[in-house]
């Protein structure tokens, strides 16, 4: 039968418990030798369960204490010196943490390093960092260690390694600026590939085959220069004699596929879910020995596959190919929850959809059974129970909503445009009746323990309808005197009723599942559980307008009504794969422009619409942005315009690297606009000066992850960088984004400073 294999597994466990783990002992509430028992038990756990669905191998290396890279860059050697790290001995796994999150139970505290994004999934990595002249040497022995720990559990192993390309791409340096694509990384090859061919002799020297080496860098624009630098790498890399598999995925290899010509590898991985049509381009260009592996299983989604539809697209290759097809999922599984049958409210009908990590590997299975030249009894009933889910989910009443399709189809001649800027600005001062540098804030307060329980309590049916919403108004009403007291232009009600900003709208719309324990890692020990888009989005009822009436009714200034964007509540949640992304975001778009207009139908003002993820939807390739651009402003837009030109709309991005989006994010056209400059000292508004961004701003003067207080002249100092940059009657004074994760006393002092700050401003 055709060989199947796995690129990874989730290492959080079913229940997290490699985050309970962890949290234990970073708390000096767990030993050292716990938590290694912990990571231990999941791995053998993990192992087991691949092996029982025929894997030929189980994947070693895909087990990390909070980040794959990190690991990596650890056994590497490449701890920056401000680690105190000494150059001849093993790095210990505090200092590991250290790098993580700036301190462990053991070390001296540092500045933590980076963590950013993982192409274009919701998992974030540490960012390795480069110096010039860096040297590497072998200086953890994790990936041994585990090769030998799963083969003495009588597993046949595939150990998982970065890259050396992938790696460096991903690390930055001061003396690297120009970006990922910053060819002066390439000089540090020179140290590092020798260090690889190390490890590869050591890997080599404990029996093992096949080795699996992820270049996810060749779905991107690569440089000439590093395309280049392939062939000379794996030159090096092949020395060792170890067979190697060359992964891929995320993207179409589009152009980089001739860096895969003559490349001495043995095999090489491709992503056929993300992108199918690659398949006979990667043929053409493999040699007679080398070995095809298919990643047909989606490792980014939750929606049980269309095997017959695989088994169609890869029929022909298998043939070709013989042996040397492989089956895969098309990446680590790393981004989907662990597994669907710990899910005990979900309904059967909807769980027939769905397939998590341990039902992926069945489905692989399945896969590898539906290829063979005759297909046994077991084969053929799974495929058989397949079909009728997926004609089942396809012809279900709960995904097709005929009113909100009809809506969507009228929705290309709904008005998404207001009057010219100036002519609504105008109007909205007006009658808001600002003063010049008005202060705001993002939106949520801090979420104190007693909000929580009172949440959690009233979800489980313990705390009543009514003593729930008596006991959140008070809240409101709390932070309503707050703001009023210091002297807050436009005020928010604090979002103390909201657990996250995605999952609150979620519950309330229509066509959103949720599941108990369908956790997945985000960075370190903390995981999300997106909400499932399965059907029509569609919104039953008002959602957030009768906390936002009430906040209004207790003060005379502005309170802003709070809502999170179609684009951000996509890029959060697993998104149904039977239509395009751009279609449920319009209808999300759809949902909420009912919700802004309802809320200026209550005498909402100020409306303000997050649009945090909206730069992480940019696919990976340039090429591919002013599509998704197009539609993801678009759907900005239709949920705004239906308002009055003098109700004001805002949105909230937390980042502030707009050189490339600056004119989308102009589009978008929001009347206010806050983003999170003050750790980068108001530099990254260079954006907005450049293109002469017409509408109003708010730099955020106070970064809101740090619980210190903000000096009062500080803030005055950046709005003053502001106002050199862009006109000072368009400037706006806020925090960086929400204060949820602050206590009070912090709070309150430094809204207090930031809104003496704005006066400041004012008088002088
Ligand atoms: N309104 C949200 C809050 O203040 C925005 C959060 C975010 O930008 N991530 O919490
Ligand atoms: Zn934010």
């Amino acid at each position: 039968m055709t060989i199947t294999h796995n690129l990874g597994f989730p290492r959080i466990g079913v229940q997290r418990e490699l985050k309970r783990s962890l949290e234990a002992y970073w708390a000096g509430k767990q030993t050292a030798q716990e938590l290694e028992a912990t990571g231990r038990e999941l791995r053998a756990r993990h192992w087991t369960l691949q092996a029982k669905s025929g894997l030929e191998w189980v994947p070693v290396g895909d087990f990390a204490w909070y980040d794959q890279i990190l690991e990596w860059t650890c056994l590497l050697g490449a701890v920056p010196a401000r680690f105190g790290q000494p150059s001849d001995e093993p790095v210990a796994l505090d200092t590991l943490f250290r790098l993580a999150r700036g301190r462990a139970p053991s070390g001296s505290p540092a500045a933590a390093c980076e963590m950013t994004k993982w192409f274009d999934t919701n998992y974030h990595y540490i960012v390795p960092e480069l110096a010039p002249e860096q040297s590497y040497r072998i200086a953890r022995s994790y990936l041994f260690d585990q090769i030998r720990e799963a083969q003495a559990l009588g597993h046949k192993v595939k150990p998982v390694i970065p890259g050396p390309l992938t790696w460096l791409w991903l690390g930055k340096g001061d003396a690297f600026t120009q970006g990922a694509g910053d060819a002066a990384k390439l000089t540090l090859l020179e140290n590092l590939l020798p260090v690889y061919a190390q490890v590869l002799q050591q890997i080599k020297a404990l029996g093992v085959e096949w080795v699996q080496i992820d270049e996810p860098i060749l779905g991107l624009d690569l440089p000439e220069a590093w395309k280049q630098a392939f062939q000379s790498a794996y030159e090096t890399l092949a020395k060792s004699g170890l067979r190697i598999l060359l992964a891929t995925y995320f993207e179409d290899l589009k152009e980089n596929v001739q860096v895969l010509k003559g490349l001495p590898v043995d095999g090489v991985h491709i992503d056929l879910v993300r992108a199918p049509e690659q398949l006979d381009r990667v043929l053409t260009i493999l040699d007679d020995r080398q070995v095809l592996s298919a990643g047909l299983i989606s490792g980014r989604n939750v929606w049980r596959s269309d095997l017959d539809k695989a088994g169609e697209l890869i029929r022909q290759a298998a043939r070709q190919l013989g042996e040397r097809l492989w089956l895969a999922p098309s990446c680590s599984l790393l981004h989907v929850p662990v597994d669907l049958d710990v899910e005990r409210d979900l309904d059967a009908e909807l769980r027939s959809w769905l397939s998590f990590a341990t039902q992926k590997l069945d489905e692989l299975k399945v896969l590898a059974g539906s290829l063979a030249d005759t297909t046994g009894a077991d084969t053929q009933w799974a495929l058989q129970q397949q079909r009728l889910a997926l004609s089942n989910r396809k012809n279900s009443s709960r995904i097709h909503n005929p009113g909100v399709q009809q809506r969507l189809k009228a929705s290309v001649g709904v008005g998404r445009d207001r009057a010219p800027f100036q002519q609504r600005i105008a109007g909205q001062q007006k009658k808001l009746g600002l003063p010049s540098y008005p202060t705001t804030t993002i939106g949520s307060f801090p979420q104190t323990p007693e909000i929580r329980v009172a949440r959690r309590d009233w979800k489980q049916g313990a705390l009543s309808d009514a003593t729930y919403e008596k006991a959140m108004r008070a809240e409101i009403e709390q932070v309503i005197r707050f703001q009023e007291k210091i002297g807050l232009d436009v005020l928010v009600h604090g979002e103390p009723e909201r657990n996250d900003m995605v999952e609150y709208f979620g519950e309330l719309l229509g066509g959103f599942a949720f599941t108990q324990n369908g956790w997945v890692q985000s960075y370190g020990s903390r995981c999300v559980k997106p909400p499932i888009i399965f059907g029509d989005v569609a919104r039953p009822a008002a959602m957030t307008v009768a906390w936002s009436a009430y906040a209004q009714s207790l003060t005379d200034k502005p309170v802003k009504g709070m809502l999170t964007g179609p684009v951000t509540i996509l890029q959060w949640s697993f998104v149904r794969d039977d239509q395009p992304r751009a279609t449920t975001c319009r209808q999300l778009a759809l949902a909420l422009r009912d919700e802004v207009t309802d809320l200026e139908a209550a005498g909402i003002t100020v409306i303000q619409i997050d649009e945090p993820a909206f730069r992480e939807g940019l696919p990976l390739r340039r090429t591919d942005w002013q599509a998704y651009l197009d539609w993801a402003v678009d759907c900005f837009r239709l949920s705004t315009g239906g308002v009055q030109d003098d109700t004001q709309i805002h949105t909230h991005m937390c980042y502030s690297e707009f050189n490339d989006i600056i004119e989308s994010i102009a589009a978008m056209d929001a009347d206010v606009i806050t983003i999170e400059t003050s750790r980068s000292n108001m530099e990254l508004l260079g954006a907005f000066e450049d293109f002469q961004y017409p509408n109003d701003i708010g730099p955020g003067v106070y970064d809101i992850h740090s619980p210190n207080v903000p000096k009062l002249e500080w803030m005055v100092g950046l709005m003053k960088k502001a106002s050199g940059r862009l006109p000072a009657e368009r400037l706006w004074v806020n925090p960086d984004c929400g204060l949820k994760t602050r206590g009070w006393p912090e709070t309150e002092a430094a809204l207090l400073a930031m809104v003496k700050a704005a006066e400041t401003l004012r008088y002088t």
